[in-house]
């Protein structure tokens, strides 16, 4: 009986017309198709993109070398090397973070005690020779005051939340 019955679906092209009638139903419905790159979707203030390093407003670094973020790190993405400096604080003398091997699962941010470390915004980036897909210290630092009113903004957002 099923047969029969897939036979004469078959030949009066049912499902054809069923999938024409699904097509009709949303030729005049709203599009969600987004222009990309003219049109943007919406961010999230947790977006989780490129990371930075944030310094505070006197211009210190904020990170204090407490290796929290590369031990948590579960990519082993992150590499920090550290030295007391001559006023006794304890600063990093490298900070890589390896952008082939990082999953973006924030983790790293989660973990400063300081603010530190962060994930901004940022999603549109490349590489083009080897090595590049690692960011070094001032690469992050850099990115940090570039966009640092964005990242005070969005953490601030975030903070009745945490
Ligand atoms: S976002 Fe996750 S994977 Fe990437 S560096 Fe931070 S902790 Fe590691
Ligand atoms: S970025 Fe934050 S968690 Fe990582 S070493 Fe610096 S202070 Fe510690």
């Amino acid at each position: 009986m099923q047969a029969i019955r897939d036979l004469f679906n078959s030949f009066l092209l049912i499902e054809l017309l069923q999938g024409l009638r699904l097509t009709g139903r949303h030729l005049f419905t709203r599009k969600y198709t987004v222009e990309y790159p003219e049109e943007r979707a919406p961010q999230s203030p947790r977006f989780r993109g490129l990371h930075a390093l944030r310094r505070y407003p006197n211009g210190e670094e904020r990170c204090i070398a407490c290796k929290l973020c590369e031990a948590v790190c579960p990519a082993l993405a992150i590499t920090i090397e550290a030295e007391p400096r001559a006023d006794g604080t304890r600063r990093t003398t490298r900070y890589d973070i390896d952008l082939f091997k990082c999953i973006y699962c924030g983790f790293c941010e989660e973990s400063c005690p300081v603010d530190s470390i962060v994930e901004t915004r940022i999603y549109e980036y490349h590489f083009e020779r080897r090595g590049e897909n690692i960011i070094h210290k001032q690469e992050l630092l850099a990115l940090g005051d570039q966009y640092e009113q964005q990242l005070a903004k969005d953490r601030a957002a975030d903070a009745p939340y945490r």
